[in-house]
């Protein structure tokens, strides 16, 4: 081993990470090479001085805090955080579902409002049919006459139906706007109460209501067979409970596919 050797392998044998043969054949150099050994000695002295010199410093709080804050934070406040997130996503759901309910609430008013307002058009249109001269356009009391004779006066065909076995008597038809439609009316009676049915197409699907009452006169509405139906009398509930059953249970005029 000569002095450049000895200047590359000077850390390394300090910091004793030499293997044996290195390490011995240092050893060996600086016992002969007073130059070498100085050297090596002042390189130790610096290494003890610049270890005990007091360079070591703790952190300031602040620092630590500066630190840990660019730091990746720990799993479980990152699931306290989804945690939160999972909870902002409920309450929102919960707020859709609650607009969704209101929406609905707010259909069915309008609806509600629809039909009050066609019974109240039925009633009205009713209670002048009454005068005398205003109630039939067409009379008759044969559905087979009282059918045909819509036919071209509207763009659909009406439901006619001959009820005198249950006693309600076809009197007639006429033509009548009703919620802004043109609208069938058939007169049927029964003893001297008249019954109004009003009819027109409708694709809303609708089982027979119950007895509503509006100025004293009775509405039943429902539909079928694609039509809308709203019966108007002065009979009794019961009667007029009566009618509807038996309208709808009749066969219908002859033209008609037999129910
Ligand atoms: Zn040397």
């Amino acid at each position: 081993m000569n002095c450049a050797d000895l200047r590359l392998l000077s850390h390394a044998y300090l910091d004793d990470e030499l293997d044996a043969a290195d390490s011995l054949g240092v050893a060996r150099h600086i016992s002969e090479c007073p130059a070498c050994a100085q050297r090596l000695r002042l390189q130790a002295q610096l290494r003890e001085r610049l270890r005990d010199a007091g360079l070591y410093r703790s952190a300031s709080a602040a620092l630590r805090t500066r630190i840990a804050a660019r730091l990746p934070r720990p799993a479980h406040e990152r699931r306290h955080s989804r945690r939160g997130w999972s909870v902002a996503l409920a309450t929102l759901a919960a707020l859709c579902v609650i607009a969704v309910m209101f929406a609905g609430w707010q259909a069915l008013q309008l609806r509600r409002q629809g039909s009050d307002a066609l019974i109240a058009d039925a009633v009205s249109d009713h209670v002048p049919s009454l005068l005398p001269g205003h109630l039939i356009d067409v009379r008759s009391t044969n559905e087979h006459t009282v059918k045909p004779w819509f036919d071209g006066r509207v763009d659909f065909s009406p439901q006619v139906r001959d009820l005198t076995a249950q006693g309600f008597e076809l009197v007639g038809g006429r033509l009548d706007v009703l919620d802004g439609k043109q609208v069938a009316a058939l007169v049927y009676r029964r003893h001297l109460h008249m019954i109004n049915v009003f009819q027109w197409p409708s694709k809303r699907t609708m089982i027979a209501s119950a007895v509503q009452t509006r100025n004293g006169y009775h509405v039943v509405q429902w539909s079928e067979s694609g039509l809308r139906f709203v019966a108007v009398s002065s009979v009794a509930e019961g009667d007029l409970r009566t009618f509807v059953r038996a309208f709808r249970a009749a066969p219908a005029a002859s033209g008609e596919p037999a129910r």
